[in-house]
């Protein structure tokens, strides 16, 4: 996926702006903001390397206010594996595959896959739900193939494909 560099303009009064979306519990720090379909914060910023306004997401944007700037092949990861937190200190910094792999490490994509084969032995059809239909899409974002996706969520490598992009897919709701 092409990723231009965002360079942000943090200013005092962006950066007030900024926390007036943040809701702090005793972990983590809560987003209340718009968010991205995959659940991170989505926060716009004026970038000084487009010279124009663009969304990011809010944790990367938590990361770059307490540590700077930050390398484009670079990601903000979720030590917390909670998506709208941005609790600078449950955030480090990975590459794409680190990122991916540390989420698949952390059983979020495991269990959903497993959970997809007992829908598929109890009703012997394959259903997917809004949750995998995200999943699939983060993973996608993240640079999977979609042999690799259709292997986990047990479904045609056709399926995945219509869902990345964007076509219509039929929703069941698991039983
Ligand atoms: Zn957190």
């Amino acid at each position: 996926m092409a990723y231009a560099e965002v360079i942000p303009l943090l200013t005092k009064k962006t950066i007030d702006r900024f926390n007036k979306y943040i809701k702090k519990t005793d972990s983590c720090w809560l987003w209340t903001g718009r968010k991205f379909t995959a659940g991170y914060g989505m926060f716009e910023i004026y970038d000084l390397n487009l010279g124009k306004k663009r969304k990011t997401t809010s944790h990367r944007i938590s990361w770059m206010i307490k540590n700077g700037t930050i390398k484009r092949n670079l990601f903000v990861c979720h030590s917390c594996d909670n998506p709208p937190c941005v609790n600078p200190t449950h955030l480090f910094v990975g590459t794409q595959s680190m990122n991916l792999q540390d989420a698949i490490a952390k059983g979020r994509f495991q269990n959903i896959a497993r959970g997809r084969q007992l829908i598929g032995e109890k009703n012997n059809r394959t259903k997917l739900t809004i949750d995998d239909v995200t999943a699939i899409k983060v993973l996608n974002s993240r640079g999977m193939s979609s042999l690799m996706i259709s292997q986990i969520f047990n479904v045609s490598e056709n399926c995945i494909r219509r869902i990345v992009s964007g076509h219509s897919w039929k929703y069941h709701a698991a039983s």
